[in-house]
């Protein structure tokens, strides 16, 4: 799947514009959707109708010359990035307009597909650095979550400043090698780690093009509220690197996480900070983090990751441990509202690591799985789709795109199907103010990491939906992890028996807590689960105090 970027391309020579649209149509790398203008007005116009990722840019237009072209451009839309596209004769003018703002400057005529493809990726990447690092949704939904639970438990403030963002951030710019040995790429990685106050930090490692300091930062607070509910002996992290590891070949995506591994290594290892997979990242690529931390060390680090392969020190059951916590909870919530699973319908939203398993536990208790969904397609059918058969195709075929055994349907559409147990197990953001009226479910299971808005748990409270938050919902992952540090730490494997049984106790006691003080306390379950967390983590910072 290679990443959808939205071009402008505003030139007057139809044979230079020919010429630029064939150099993206061979492009490998990314799919470009064209826009073309050959007037700087008509330009203009389609940037105020939004949806441009970056402009191409001709200086010298009918109705507007030289770096004026820049300016309006600038005017009309001053966070785009843009290149500018020159002809040999023009290419002062062009590094002036560089000089002026633009990100970079192309000569038509000596242009390949791959050159140009750079450039906009480039282009692109800066801009966002420069402007967005901090600015991302999930951050902001952190941030309110925490502020709307701290204000209803009556939070000391200080603590919750000190709270609201995270204690340490680690921003990395590193190359790697592509398999064509001369193409180096450069990308951003982060490793953020929340809270250090409750032992070392824990959390996975994201590999998506939406990464960025933000949406880390969000994904460990979550981690913090996560690892505190569970009683775990962790605070909160999280790492990933800005890129879309769909488009790499297993070789490259074993260079960038070695070399990933080396930028973020003085901050990691069992006693400070223990990464995990998380989207876009599996136990391949936590086997080939661990060879690297211990290629340093001089010797063989297990405990320094979680969710790596059994034979490298991996604990049994943490591969499917996410969607087998998930389904302990439903039935516990199932129980909870009188719902009988056998015979059950269910949704689930994403088919990678958590969402395959979550529906073959939910199959196993009897459910109808009537739906699910990847980045390619959704599909749905009726009379129930066969969960093995899903597996088999997507071990030939990566993803669920050309499945025939039910309709396609979008993942927005999926989301509205009538069912009894709906779980986003795939992106944040998804439930939103916009289409939580049309969701149709009467357990939301969150198996994704912030995939609800607080204006849709409102509508979804409203209308009596029993939602399993995020941060109870999905921690089944992390707890496994914790049992592998554990084991790792001890040099002992228990059986996959002792994990299940210990995951369940765990998780059903965070339940209970959780329902309890809801129940008594007059909030919905989120707010509740959170306020279990925080409190954990007050008192120790309260205990601890203040250094000096
Ligand atoms: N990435 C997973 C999560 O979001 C698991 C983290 C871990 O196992 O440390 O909970």
């Amino acid at each position: 799947m290679a990443d959808r970027i939205s071009v402008l391309l505003i030139e007057d020579n139809p044979i230079h514009a020919r010429l630029i649209q064939n150099l993206l149509e061979e492009s490998t790398t990314s799919v470009f959707d064209l826009n073309s203008a050959d007037r700087l007005s008509t330009g203009i116009e389609r940037l105020s109708g939004g949806n441009i990722d970056v402009v191409l840019l001709d200086l010298v237009l009918p109705d507007s010359q030289e770096l004026e072209t820049l300016e309006r451009v600038r005017a009309a839309a001053p966070e785009m990035p843009i290149v500018i596209l020159t002809s040999l004769d023009d290419v002062t003018l062009a590094a002036k307009a560089v000089e002026e703002g633009a990100q970079d400057f192309l000569i038509k005529t000596e242009t390949n597909s791959r050159t140009l493809t750079r450039s906009i990726h480039y282009a692109i990447e800066r801009t966002r650095a420069r402007k967005e690092e901090w600015d991302a949704t999930m951050f902001r939904l952190a941030q309110q979550q925490f502020l709307k639970a701290s204000q209803l438990m009556g939070l000391d403030v200080n603590v919750q400043e000190r709270l609201l963002f995270p204690q340490r951030t680690h921003i990395v710019t590193f190359p790697f090698r592509r398999d064509e040995y001369n193409q180096v790429e450069t990308v951003f990685g982060y490793r953020v780690q929340h809270l250090l106050t409750m032992g070392p930090t824990k959390g996975g490692i994201r590999y998506h093009t939406d990464v960025n300091l933000g949406e880390v930062s969000a994904l460990a607070m979550w981690m913090t509220w996560k690892c505190a509910l569970m009683n775990l002996p962790f605070g909160g992290a999280k790492g990933g690197v800005r890129i879309d590891p769909t488009g790499l070949s297993r070789r490259e995506l074993q260079r960038l996480t070695r070399r990933y591994t080396s930028e973020i290594i003085d901050i990691i290892g069992p006693d400070k900070d223990i990464p995990a997979p998380d989207m876009g990242t599996d136990e391949q690529v936590m086997a080939w983090l661990m060879d690297t931390y211990s290629q340093q060390k001089g010797y063989t680090v297990p405990g320094v990751v979680t969710g790596k392969p059994v034979v490298l020190g991996g604990s049994l059951g943490r591969r499917e441990a996410t969607g087998r916590g998930l389904v302990y909870l439903v039935e516990a919530a199932a129980d909870h509202t009188g719902l009988d699973l056998n015979g059950a319908t269910a949704v689930v939203q994403g088919f990678g690591n958590v969402g395959s398993s979550t529906a073959k536990f939910l199959e196993e208790d009897g459910a109808k799985v009537l739906a699910v969904s990847d980045v390619t397609t959704g599909i749905y059918n009726p009379n129930g789709l066969s969960v093995q058969a899903l597996f088999d195709y997507v071990a030939e075929n990566r993803f669920l795109e050309g499945y025939t055994e039910g309709d396609t349907v979008t993942n927005e559409e999926l989301l509205e199907i009538e069912c009894d147990v709906l779980a986003p197990c795939a992106l944040q953001n998804q439930i939103t103010g916009e289409n939580a009226d049309r969701i149709n479910c009467k357990i939301l299971a969150e198996g994704a990491n912030g995939p609800t808005t607080l204006e849709a748990d409102e509508v979804l409270n409203g209308k009596g939906v029993f939602v399993l938050p995020d941060v109870l919902g999905n921690a089944g992952g992390v707890t496994v992890s914790y049992f592998e540090w554990v084991q790792d730490t001890q040099n002992y494997m228990w059986t996959l028996k002792e994990i299940n049984e210990r995951l369940h106790a765990i998780l059903l006691d965070a339940f209970e807590r959780s329902i309890k003080r809801a129940t008594s306390e007059g909030y919905d379950l989120r707010t509740a689960a959170l306020i279990e967390g925080i409190q954990r983590v007050t008192q120790a910072k309260l205990l601890r105090g203040v250094f000096p």
